[in-house]
């Protein structure tokens, strides 16, 4: 399955290879057919993605104390290959919206790993999170 310009596409094409895609405006998501076979990363996937409806509608005091906690990180120890990624194009660019894409997708990866033992997440992270948690404001 491939995403490209907000569009998901099935076989060769443009677009990067992706095992789901969130479509916020329609709540829907929809998954890879493959990864029925790999529970932990259907389990940490599905995680991912809801949260990208929580991002959406996460007031804008919490997304701006996420981002400074990002700004804060010297070396971020990314939760996952998505905000890796974005990471790198922010370096890369240094534009603001690439910054913004990068903190959805760290907040994604972050609140998935959460879901894992097996993902090392930095305490300043988790703390954050479980403050947000106790505060009950995971919109959806
Ligand atoms: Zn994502």
């Amino acid at each position: 399955m491939r995403a490209h310009r907000g569009k998901l596409g099935f076989g060769p094409g443009p677009g990067d290879e992706v095992f789901a895609a969130s479509f916020l405006a329609r709540r829907e998501i929809v998954f890879d057919t493959e990864l029925l076979g790999h529970a932990p990363d259907f389990v940490s996937i599905v995680a991912h993605e809801i949260y990208h409806f929580v991002w959406r509608r996460l007031p804008n005091a919490e997304r701006f104390a996420w981002g400074e906690l990002l700004r804060g990180e010297k070396r971020p120890r990314h939760a996952g290959l998505s905000s890796q990624l974005r990471y790198e194009v922010y370096l890369e660019g240094n534009r603001e919206r690439h910054w913004k894409d990068y903190m959805c997708e760290a907040f994604c990866d972050t609140a998935a790993a959460l879901t894992s033992p097996n993902v090392v997440i930095s305490s300043q992270r988790k703390r954050w999170f479980g403050i947000l948690m106790k505060k009950r404001r995971l919109p959806v």
